[in-house]
Parts: structure tokens; sequence; C-alpha cells
């Protein structure tokens, strides 16, 4: 058996690695290469890659989720598949500008979970205060009992 060895050219351009520069991971390939080749893998067959991100982004969604109190800050509603992060000062649109889509989710992680000008909402309040500007539970006090609950 030799003994394991740095490869020092990349087994597919022929570059040679540097540590930390090119390379970093214990890989026959340079870091360019490692990158075409795991693109090419997900156009072959793009499955796996796309249920493993679905399933990352569902923990980190109710990693967020949780941080945040798991409920609407503003009717209590708790199921996750209602609530969104929402930024109190309305400035929602000009931060997903700058930190696209599912991103916030990671944006907000890599933060630790800023409370400072972040809440969960509902898709229905939320709605209510981007297009009316405030949401109607605003004035109404929140329910203490459900006939159906009795
Ligand atoms: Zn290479
Ligand atoms: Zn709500
Ligand atoms: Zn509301």
């Amino acid at each position: 058996m030799p003994a394991h060895r740095t490869p020092d050219v990349c087994h597919r351009c022929r570059a040679p690695l540097i540590r930390g520069q090119n390379w970093t991971i214990k890989a026959k390939r340079c870091k360019a290469c490692n990158a075409a080749r795991s693109k090419e893998l997900y156009h072959r067959n793009p499955a796996p890659r796309r249920a493993y991100m679905k399933q990352y982004y569902k923990n980190l969604r109710a990693e967020v989720l949780a941080a945040y109190g798991g409920q609407c800050a503003c009717c209590g509603e708790n199921h996750v598949e209602f609530l969104n992060v929402d930024h109190v000062d309305g400035t929602g649109a000009a931060h997903r500008r700058t930190v696209p889509g599912n991103r916030i989710l990671q944006w907000l992680k890599l933060r630790g979970f800023p409370k400072d000008g972040f809440q969960l909402l509902c898709w229905n309040c939320n709605c209510a205060k981007g297009v009316y500007g405030r949401c109607p539970h605003e004035s109404e006090p929140l329910p203490t009992s459900f006939p159906w609950a009795a």
C-alpha cells in the first residue's frame, strides 16, 4: 500500500494544486474542477441533490421558526406552514433584494437569529400589513375561547 500523499497536480486539468489556494479538500481535483464535476453530476441526476436541499431547507426553516418563538406575533398562528420571518420595520422587500429567497434563513442563522427587527408572522397577518399597513387583529382582542373546543 503506497502511503497517502497529497496529489500535486489536478487529475483533470493538470493545474498544480496549492493547499489553501485552489485545493483545500482531500480530492484529486482542483477547486474549479471539483465544482464543475458536482455540476455535471447534478445535471446527470438532479433528484438526490434536490431532495437533499428540500430537506435541508425544511430543517433550516424549522430551526429558524423555533428560534423566533414558533408562532405569529400578531394572531398566535402556530402552524409552521403559515409562518414566515417578517421585518418589523417593513424593509423586507429591500432586504430580500440583497439576500435572495431562502438565503434569508441562512442569513438569520449565521447571525445567531437576531431578534432586533425580526418577528414571525403568518401569511394572513403579513399580507394584511403589506396591503393595508396594519392587521385587523390589532383592533380585535385575541380570542380566549373557541366554541369548538368547549
Ligand atoms: Zn483542475
Ligand atoms: Zn397571524
Ligand atoms: Zn394579525
